[in-house]
């Protein structure tokens, strides 16, 4: 439920409200705006009798937010989030946020490589796992610690901010100390004790859909987030478990909008997971991009032959540098731009 306060009404009247929510067992999150400060009631799973609010000196009116997760809705906040990152980056505005580079850190030489390439074409933030959710337990895991010291190495080299995957708690805080934005993978999507721990986080998340999560699932997954005080909450589509054998996964194109429709958080798409193969990528980054997807998440590797997982849907560098400038286009003929990567930026 969203109490809107009337333009110019005392803090002291605010502060009634804040104080009544309380007292009737839900917690109040006070939203000052432009125009008139609104206050979220949070903790109730059902209506919720506002007539003891209603009354309340300074209460214009009250609005049910009729959607199962609450703070994510855009009923809850009409206009769309702008995720500010470091060095001028955002995500959610009119910029659209190329995140670039292998499945995995898999030695300091191939991430520094991968990292050039990527920027060399235009990417604002590099991506790589160091931990890594494998099928298989045999299948290589990825480099733990040691990746992420050889990302921190990256950012340092190229100015690329990091978008890296925490697979749990633990590995949440490790993730923490390098990256910009804490990935949650498709496999850990209702992890929700990792999803509470990154409410906590204090820095972005790029929440990834389940292999086979409903829009509905994923910003439930993302309202835990925003539950625990993280509003930082990027979302984005990879695919979902589809009957057909020719992709890896069925990409949702249509989740783009409709998650701008119920949701003011912004959305990203992964054509990579999304397919599975690398010559399906770019159309599909490029149909991203015209429905309006924030930003792409797409993995290149400099020897996508060698790679150690996720070969197959890998861009070359030189595909990559193509999609780049298909992408830019594309952003351009709906009045977007694609970010430029951090010291390049006027
Ligand atoms: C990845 O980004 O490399 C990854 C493991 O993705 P997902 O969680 O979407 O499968
Ligand atoms: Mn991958």
């Amino acid at each position: 439920m969203l109490i809107v306060m009337r333009h110019g009404t005392p803090q002291e009247d605010i502060d009634r409200v804040v104080a009544i929510i309380a007292e009737m067992g839900y917690v109040a999150r006070p939203m000052p705006g432009r125009q008139r400060t609104t206050v979220g009631l949070v903790g109730n799973d059902g209506r919720v009798d506002g007539s003891r609010l209603e009354a309340l000196p300074g209460v214009q009116e009250i609005i049910h937010v009729t959607k199962p997760y609450k703070q994510v809705s855009r009923e809850w906040k009409p206009e769309s989030t702008i995720i500010r990152l470091p060095g001028g980056l955002s995500v959610g505005g009119d910029e659209v946020l190329v995140m670039a580079g292998p499945c995995s850190v898999e030695s300091e030489r191939q991430i520094l490589d991968a990292a050039r390439t990527v920027r060399e074409a235009g990417a604002a933030v590099l991506r790589a796992g160091a931990f890594k959710p494998r099928s298989s337990p045999y299948s290589f895991q990825g480099l733990g610690r040691a990746g992420l010291r050889m990302l921190a190495r990256a950012r340092e080299e190229t100015g690329l901010l990091i978008v890296t995957e925490a697979m749990d708690a633990e590995g949440l805080d490790q993730v923490l100390e390098v990256a910009d934005i804490v990935q949650i993978g498709a496999r850990n999507m209702q992890n929700y004790s990792l999803l509470k721990h990154a409410g906590r986080a204090g820095k972005p998340v790029l929440l990834k859909r389940g292999l086979s999560a409903t829009i509905q699932e994923l910003l439930l997954s993302a309202e835990y987030i925003l539950a625990e005080g993280n509003p930082q909450v990027i979302l984005c589509e990879r695919g979902v478990r589809g009957f057909d054998t020719v992709t890896r996964n069925l990409f949702d194109l249509s989740a783009i909008p409709v998650v701008h429709g119920l949701s003011h958080l912004p959305i990203v798409a992964d054509p990579s997971h999304g397919t599975g193969h690398r010559d399906m990528v770019t159309p599909m980054a490029r149909a991203a991009v015209a429905a309006g997807a924030d930003g792409l998440l797409v993995e290149v590797h400099p020897t996508p032959d060698r790679a150690l997982s996720d070969g197959a849907q890998s861009l070359y560098p030189e595909q990559f540098e193509r999609m780049m400038r298909e992408t830019r286009l594309i952003a351009e003929a709906i009045g977007r731009r694609v970010a430029e990567p951090v010291g390049v930026r006027a």
